[in-house]
């Protein structure tokens, strides 16, 4: 009977995705809406893509906020708890990357890169994490990369941005365990996206045959991957890395 509860209960979850418009994220609203999860996602600059993805699902409700700013991730999630009392599921999935030699990045691109991928993780969890904290019970799970677990050449600050998110995960699970919040990360390979839209096809091909499994990752392989971790019970504190074989540490 217990085992019935907890799985009626899993469907009426609550989850908060950050950068839910396109790619990874939007694919993560679109699983658990039709998993029966009510589902807040966050956008910023891609409204048609938003309004879309709304229309899909009525599990979907949508939110504008940039992340890389308080005042704007208060309001979702006081429009959030308003709307549905809790917040069960915070998935820190917003990101930008760029490609550029370390020795050229300026002090400006390291404040947008450091504060869209990493403070808005620190930000959305402060506000978030207090619902959880009162009411015992919570699941974070950040969307780092392979590149915060080994480095990439030209891509130094977004893969420093991924490890200090890893480094939040380790921290925080190790702090809200008590609180029995998990926190995780999930570290993709190279998934197809706008985000690898910089790749040729050649180069595409040079990287598939880099990795075991012979293709790219789809939305889809992240996006089951968030379900089973949302739903498991005893993960906490890991970095669960998906990439065909790619990076095996
Ligand atoms: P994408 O297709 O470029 O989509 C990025 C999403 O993040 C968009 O929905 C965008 O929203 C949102 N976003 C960016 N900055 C935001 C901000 N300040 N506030 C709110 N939303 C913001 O990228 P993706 O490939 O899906 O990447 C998703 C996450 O996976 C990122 O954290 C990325 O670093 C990580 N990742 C991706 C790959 C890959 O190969 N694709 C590999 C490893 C890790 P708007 O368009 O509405 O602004």
């Amino acid at each position: 009977m217990e085992q019935i509860n907890n799985r009626m209960n899993n469907t009426e979850k609550v989850v908060l995705v950050t950068g839910a418009s396109r790619g990874i994220g939007r694919e993560i609203a679109k699983t658990l809406a039709n998993k029966g999860y009510k589902v807040i996602a966050d956008y910023n600059k891609s409204e048609e893509q938003a309004k879309s993805l709304k229309q899909e699902n009525e599990n979907i409700e949508i939110f504008k906020a940039d992340v890389s700013k308080r005042e704007e991730v208060q309001e979702m999630v006081k429009f959030t708890l308003e709307k549905y009392k809790k917040i069960d599921v915070l998935i820190n999935n917003a990101g930008i990357s760029e490609s550029k030699l370390f020795t050229d990045v300026t002090d400006k691109e390291w404040d947008k890169m450091i504060k869209n991928n990493l403070y808005s993780a620190f930000c959305t969890t402060q506000e978030v994490v207090k619902n959880m904290i009162t009411r015992k019970e919570g699941c974070i799970i950040n969307v780092s990369s392979v590149w915060g677990m080994i480095g990439s050449s030209c891509e130094s600050i977004y893969s420093i941005t991924k490890a200090g998110i890893d480094g939040m995960t380790k921290s925080l699970a190790k702090e809200l365990g008590p609180s029995n919040i998990r926190v995780n990360s999930i570290a993709p390979g190279i998934i197809d996206t706008d985000m690898n839209k910089c790749y040729n096809n050649d180069e595409i091909d040079d990287i598939k045959n880099e990795i075991p499994l012979e293709r790219i990752g789809k939305t889809i392989d992240i996006a089951k991957c968030i379900k089973w971790l949302i739903e498991d019970e005893y993960t906490t504190g890991q970095i669960i890395s998906i990439n065909g074989g790619w990076v095996i540490t």
